[in-house]
């Protein structure tokens, strides 16, 4: 296992309770016999779970009196919505969840003719340091469990079920971790979101492989790793300039893995898995939107089995940095498309509520409960995918 640098160092304090989401199925029937109930209840609690009921007075199907019981023992409730802010005539949701640690993030929901799509948070900021993003302000608070991850997609479900979003009831068909945090650098706990977003109910959303999207900064052994263990999800690279140069700047881990072996990587993943990855770009006005790395982009990906998704930098508060103008987005796409390289330029929804790419910053739109957090004395290093990791 490759010794990880500091950056991935997440603190673990404010880790929360035990959730049934964050146990595989073997050991939540474990925990419910433990409780003296039989093994087949923790079916029943997950199909509760990821139907997003959250009352056990509606678990019908336990008896009455292990309702309560079950439920604090492997249901907490860990996400509280603290706000929803609606946009785009209430297609586009943004909800502020509070965790239960005092810690804040943000999930965004958005209902396109069909599709809806939920952008979710792995982490409570981000210690990847893009100093476009938001949240890479922030820096790193911690980690979310396996069943804070999940929650929102849960949530997320339930909400275009029961019809809470406009357009009548629905089902939620993708979801892209393009929220707080950088994925790959909680992995074990994101892979376990993974196995619940595509297991089949009652185990879990049923979502199909290719809706499902993981966003990297480009943490190699990461992706080499996802490779290996053969989850199929959509892979997107973040990727923002094709030279060694300027992405030390604007992607700092870059400084430690190079767009070349980025590249490298997500060209064996797409081997592997037969698909396209999408190579994430945010033009940025007079910084990276030169006709001339459009051209080193075209010649990077040429021939590759890769998509660039252009998005114009949504401009966070106090940025110097403002989205490229129409027209040198205009000749961007064209020399890229010129190169053979299928381009897209992203719809950018819900920029008026500020849940629009690389906008989510929770700490700073509320304030945040002082709460007194238990601080471990030593900060334990979180090895990536080691088993500690858990
Ligand atoms: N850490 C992951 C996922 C979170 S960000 C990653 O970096 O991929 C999701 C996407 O939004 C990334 O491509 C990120 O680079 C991009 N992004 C961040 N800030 C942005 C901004 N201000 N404008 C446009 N895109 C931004």
């Amino acid at each position: 296992m490759t010794a990880l640098p500091l950056v991935f160092d997440a603190p673990r304090r404010g880790m929360p309770p035990r959730h049934l989401a964050d146990l595989t199925r073997e050991e939540a029937r474990a925990a419910v016999t433990e409780l003296g109930q039989p093994a087949f209840r923790a079916d029943q609690l997950a199909r509760h779970f990821y139907r997003g009921v959250t009352d056990p007075a509606q678990m019908t199907d336990v008896p009455a009196d292990a309702r309560e019981t079950l439920a604090e023992a492997l249901l907490p409730g860990l996400l509280t919505v603290v706000r929803h802010q609606t946009a785009d005539d209430g297609r586009t949701r943004k909800t502020l969840w509070r965790l239960h640690d005092g810690a804040l993030v943000e999930s965004v929901l958005m209902r396109y003719p069909g599709r809806a799509t939920v952008c979710i948070s792995s982490q409570a900021g981000c210690g990847m340091a893009c100093p476009f993003c938001a949240t890479g302000q922030q820096g790193l608070t911690r980690n979310l469990s396996a069943a804070e991850i999940i929650g929102q997609a849960v949530a997320a479900a339930a909400a275009m079920a029961n019809g809470d979003i406009q357009g009548g009831p629905g089902r939620l068909s993708n979801v892209v971790f393009m929220g707080m945090g950088e994925p790959l650098a909680n992995y074990a706990r994101v892979r376990k979101t993974l196995d619940a977003l595509l297991a089949p109910a009652p185990h879990g959303l049923g979502l199909s492989q290719r809706a499902v999207t993981v966003s990297t900064v480009g943490l190699v052994p990461a992706i080499r790793r996802l490779t290996d263990e053969g989850r199929n999800v959509t892979l997107a690279v973040s990727l923002h300039a094709p030279d060694d140069e300027l992405r030390d700047t604007l992607v700092p881990i870059n400084t430690r893995w190079k767009v070349g072996e980025v590249i490298d990587a997500a060209d064996a993943y797409a081997r592997k898995t037969g698909r396209r990855y999408s190579v994430e770009y945010a033009l940025i006005r007079d910084v990276n939107d030169q006709p001339f790395r459009a051209d080193l982009l075209g010649k990077l990906l040429a021939g590759k089995l890769a998509h660039v998704n252009l998005i114009p930098l949504n401009p966070t508060p106090g940025s110097k940095w403002d989205a490229s103008p129409l027209p040198a987005q205009r000749e961007f796409v064209a020399r890229l498309r010129a190169a053979g390289v299928a381009t897209t330029v992203r719809d950018t929804r819900g920029q008026d509520i500020d849940g629009a790419c690389g906008q989510l910053a929770a700490a700073d739109s509320v304030s945040v409960p002082a709460v007194a957090l238990p601080v471990p004395a030593v900060e334990e290093p979180v090895e990536l995918g080691a088993e500690g990791d858990e």
